[in-house]
Formats: structure tokens, sequence, C-alpha cells
């Protein structure tokens, strides 16, 4: 069946291209971002049937919303429809009367990056590659990793030199091919930007490539449809390339029409102390300069993001806001979120509750209000920000007075 896409509209000269293997708009080259457009009639009357009569609980109960062509079998893992907790007592501890956990990391390679991923994977297929690429901090990388794994694409990857060990050994087990780059982030994008094109692999970097952001739209589409009308006053997502919180903007955005939101939440966009080009653009309103990065939140450690123009406009749309923290605030964070929530995200995972916990502090966010924070990847994912987090085990000998002795101190 053909989807229900009819272009792709680029987010700098406004210009609407077909829907083809194309990743940025032609005529404005890579800064002109592409958005995938639908028919959003034919979209919202298919979706209330999809509401009554669907049982579906993964990002394919929304194949509507998405780009993909339902000739291409679909990845096997189950993708999405990540949990939601009420968490009271990290609520207290952050100052706010009602806070909420979407838990992303429990996605199968447990990040937020696998609703990507799975359409980077679709849309390679599509177009008949049997290769796929992508640089990245590690959770894009060993996402793709794994779902290239779960459909037998082939898979080259370019990681920084400072992406976390785990992170590189998730890629290693899948299979994929790993260039650890000796450089940054930056400059592991470009590399692998120039060999997808001198090798003719398929791009799944997901700063410009536009159909992978359609993927991450769909943890917005699912908080819509967890919460319906009770939706919190914030969605708190943390900021890297700009994609996740543009695709979680859009996926809210797009449960209006069919009713299932009739207000759309604020979007909080929270980026580290050490990395916050966004934010500069944001508070600015002047085009985005790219600066240094320097935070222990690898995954939001990005000096030059390519999808902040889209970041920005739906932070703008949700009359939303954005703040920065400290490394000191993300750790913090993550020992908060694990011992009152009981979930373990990863730094950039739970930057998020620095973030709102700052931003109810600076009163931007009223403490009688309500919000949901999207924890977008697993603590296990970067051991070592974990351990400096969480303190030391107490060594003992085998025996019941030494155990006394260390429970007195
Ligand atoms: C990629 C990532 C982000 C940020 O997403 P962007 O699209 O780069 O803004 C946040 N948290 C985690 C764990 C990530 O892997």
């Amino acid at each position: 069946m053909a989807t229900l896409v009819t272009g792709l509209r680029c987010l700098v000269c406004g210009a609407t291209h077909a829907h083809k293997n194309i990743l940025t708009c032609p005529k404005c080259g890579e800064q002109g971002i592409l958005d995938v457009e639908y028919d959003f009639d034919c979209l919202a009357a298919r979706f209330t049937q999809t509401r009554r009569d669907s049982l579906q609980r993964d990002i394919w109960r929304y194949c509507d919303f998405l780009p993909v062509s339902s000739d291409v079998p679909l990845p096997p893992l189950h993708i999405g429809w990540t949990p939601i907790y009420d968490v009271p007592r990290l609520a207290k501890a952050v100052g706010i009367s009602k806070l909420f956990l979407k838990d992303d990391g429990r996605n199968p390679t447990n990040s937020f990056k696998d609703r990507a991923s799975a359409v980077g994977v679709m849309k390679a297929r599509e177009f008949s590659f049997d290769t796929i690429a992508c640089a990245s901090t590690g959770n894009a990388a060993s996402s793709l990793a794994g779902l290239s794994a779960a459909i037998g694409l082939k898979s080259y990857i370019f990681v920084p030199q400072r992406a976390p060990e785990p992170k590189v050994t998730q890629l290693l087990i899948f299979g994929a091919t790993v260039m650890r780059v000796q450089g940054t982030y930056e400059q592991a994008f470009d590399l692998c930007t120039q060999a997808c094109e001198e090798f003719g692999w398929y791009n799944r970097s997901s700063g410009i490539n536009p159909f992978l952001v359609e993927g991450k739209k769909t943890a917005g589409l699912e908080i819509a449809e967890q919460f319906g009308k009770n939706i919190p006053d914030w969605v708190v997502v943390s900021v890297g390339d700009g994609c996740t919180i543009g695709g979680i903007g859009k996926g809210l955005q797009e449960m209006k029409r069919p009713g299932v939101l009739d207000r759309v939440p604020r979007l909080l966009g929270v980026q580290a102390e050490g990395a916050k080009p966004v934010l500069e653009a944001f508070k600015s309103r002047k085009d985005l300069v790219p600066t240094g990065t320097n935070t222990v939140a690898d995954s939001i450690a990005v000096g030059t993001p390519r999808n902040w123009r889209r970041a920005i406009q739906q932070v703008k749309a949700s009359t939303g806001d954005m703040i920065a923290v400290s490394d000191e605030e993300i750790l913090d964070a993550m020992r908060l979120t694990a011992r009152l929530g009981g979930v373990f995200g990863e730094p950039a995972g739970v930057a998020g509750v620095a973030g709102l916990k700052k931003a109810i502090s600076t009163g931007i966010v009223k403490p009688d209000e309500s919000a949901v924070v999207v924890i977008t990847g697993n603590g296990l994912k970067d051991i070592q920000s974990a351990k400096q987090a969480a303190g030391q085990a107490i060594d003992i000998e085998p025996k019941l007075e030494a155990l006394q002795r260390a429970l007195r101190k």
C-alpha cells in the first residue's frame, strides 16, 4: 500500500520535493533539512479507525504517520510503546506536583534511537540498499547495528574517540563494522557522509536524514495516546542534534487533528552546560553558532547540531523553553531518578530530570504543574558515569561480625 506522504518540505526555503531518496534540500544544501508531510485528512480518518480496532502496541501502530512502505517487511523487534511511570517521590525531590517518566531505555538496544533506526532500515530496504552507515556518539550506532542485524543489512559505523566502551561493544556484538575515528563526533559525521557517497551506502545519520526523525515522532504520538486529555503541562527532552525534541513535538502536534489531544503540552529542551549551541540559538534568535563539547552526557555532546531549526521551531510552537544543566546536576539527577523513580538512565537519559529541577527553581516551570520526562537511554550504556554518581560497594570479610561492624559505620 502506498504511504500517505505528500512530499518533503525544506525547513529553510519552504520548497516541496517529491518523496524519494534525498537527504537535504537540493537548493539549500546541507542546511536544508527536509520535513515529511502527509495527507492529514486521510491520516486522521485512518487513525480514528486504528484507535478503535488495533491492539498493536509498538511504533507500527503509527504506520500511517510514517514514510514506510507496506511492501517492506517490518523488523521483528519490539520498538516503542514504552511504559510511563508515575513517580511521586521523585516529583517531590524535583519540586513538582506531578511527575511521570517515559522509559525509552526499554527499547531493544536500550535507547530512544531504536525508533529512528527502525524507520532507517526500512528506508534502506525500500531504496534497495544492502548496506547502511551512520556516524553516532553511540546510541544511534548501537541501535542501527541491532536493527540491521534483525533484518539482515550490513552496517558500517563511525564513532568518535570518546564513545563509551559499552556502546562500542554493543556495536561489535551485533556484527557491525566499527570505525573509531580519531577525532570528534563532527569529524566522524563528515567522514561517514563522504563514505556513503563514495561507496553507495545508505546514510542513517539522523541529523539530516528526513525519514529518521519521523521514527522519533512516534514517542510524541505515544505520549499523546498514553495520556490523552490528561496530558501533562510539560514534556521534557534532552537535546543534542535536536531531532528527538523536534520529532516528539511534531508527533504531539499531529495528534490534534484526530482529536487525541486538544492542546499540545509545552516542550522543555535540556542541554548540557558544556554543549549548548541550540539553547544559545534559541535565546539569541539568531542562526546557530557551533561550539565545543565538554560534558559527561556523551549522547548530547553535539557541537554542530544539524537539526537545530526543527528543535527550536517545535519548542516555540509549543510555547516551551530551553535550559542547560551542569555535569554535577546531571549526575545528581542520575542518582535521584534511580533511587526515587526506580529507573536507571544514562547521563543524557536523565538530563531532562536535571533540567526540570532547575526549571522549577528558576520559575520557568511552576511547582503546581505536571511534567513527563523522556528517559532517552539506559544507564548501563555508560558505566563510567554511573560509577561516578553511585558511590562505592563496601568490602567485608564473609563473617557476620564483619557485617555488623560495617553496618555500624
Ligand atoms: C541521541 C540522544 C539524545 C538527543 O537526541 P538528539 O536528536 O541528538 O537531540 C538524548 N539522549 C540520548 C540517550 C540519546 O542517545
